[in-house]
């Protein structure tokens, strides 16, 4: 259930509300609207009957009790009275008239690497840095991430450039060392439904980069968003990077509807990644440029000083060189959804 409280209601009337929601065994979470508080009340469905007998309708401050009609709960626009949330991580705003550009390598390589790609990334106006020290790899022979060693020089590179640190955590034993660097945990795409994974990186409170699954459904993305969300943690940025279909001629479909249509369902930021879907480097810019304009709060993408020689995606990374020029036009086609990069004053190269 939602209980929506007059833009009149007082805290103490509010925890009136929270306290009744709890004391009948249900969790109570508040959403601070600009204008009102709403609190759901989230049990499993015998103890939304419960919180249905309450009888909150009534009670100082309350203005109504709604069904939440979605599965997902939390995650849903209606849980904030269509109101689109604007996540604040690390000092940047992302959501809203925000636009975020998180940039850097697949994989933390080597120190060189690392620093290189973070000075051109900073430099060009990027938001947020990536680069994965444990990787997912299809094959277990491939290189699988340097690790421990690969969140160290990702805490060199924050320290140097003041970036955000966004990085993928893939094993819950892990946890720790990744809380050390990480601004922004990523899930990847295969990990979407690894619900102990989801329900840690919730009870940790540290923001999280979800990843669509390959073959996954919206409303899944939107039920593993929930896992995070349910325990606590509000800070849930959802990633469009491309799903299997039939078509062969590239290596995932770009779902670009995704993003419309989950700002239709959910108040959660919605970002792309491009270089995953494209798999070639010819066509991260046509896509990145086309997720921006369709109003995606933020893109995240591969660059390397050297592609061809990376150990890792090397035929889809943007060669460091071309991302300065790349940046000034995602800008571009972000201005034509009204969204502006975050930082607005960018350390223009
Ligand atoms: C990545 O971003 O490094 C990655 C492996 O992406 P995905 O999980 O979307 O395949
Ligand atoms: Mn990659």
């Amino acid at each position: 259930m939602m209980i929506v409280m007059k833009e009149t209601a007082t805290e103490q009337e509010v925890q009136a509300v929270v306290e009744k929601i709890e004391g009948a065994g249900a969790l109570a979470h508040r959403i601070r609207g600009a204008r009102v508080s709403v609190i759901g009340a989230i049990g499993d469905v015998e103890q939304d009957v419960g919180v249905e007998a309450l009888g909150l309708e009534g009670q100082p401050g309350v203005d109504r009790v709604m069904a939440i009609l979605k599965p997902y709960k939390l995650a849903s626009l209606q849980m904030t009275h269509g109101e689109h949330s604007v996540l604040e991580i690390a000092g940047r705003k992302l959501g809203g008239d925000n636009f975020a550009l998180i940039a850097g390598p697949c994989t933390v390589e080597s120190r060189e690497q690392t620093l290189q790609s973070a000075r051109v990334v900073r430099d060009a106006g990027a938001t947020m840095l990536r680069g994965g020290a444990y990787k997912p790899r299809t094959s277990p022979y491939a290189f699988q991430g340097l690790g421990q060693e690969g969140l160290r020089l990702l805490a060199e590179a924050k320290a140097e450039t003041g970036l955000p640190i966004v990085t993928e955590l893939m094993d819950i034993s892990d946890l720790d060392a990744v809380l050390e660097v990480a601004d922004v945990i990523q899930i990847g795409a295969r990990n979407m439904q690894n619900y102990a994974l989801l329900s840690e990186i919730g009870r940790c409170g540290r923001p999280a980069l979800l990843k669509r699954g390959l073959s996954s459904t919206l409303d899944e993305l939107l039920m593993a968003a929930e896992y995070i969300l349910k325990e606590g943690n509000p800070n849930v940025i959802l990633c469009e990077r491309g799903i299997r279909t039939f078509e062969t001629a590239y290596r995932f479909t770009l779902d670009l509807m995704a993003v419309p249509v989950l700002k239709e369902l959910t108040h959660l930021p919605v970002i792309v990644d491009p270089s995953h879907a494209a798999g070639r480097r010819e066509l991260v810019k046509p896509l990145s440029l086309a997720a921006a304009a369709i109003g995606a709060d933020g893109i995240i993408v591969e660059v390397h000083p050297n592609p061809d020689e990376a150990i890792c995606d090397g035929p889809q990374q943007l060669p460091t060189e071309e991302f300065a020029a790349y940046a000034r036009a995602v800008e571009q086609a972000a201005a034509l959804a009204g969204k502006a990069l975050q930082p607005r004053e960018p350390a223009l190269a």
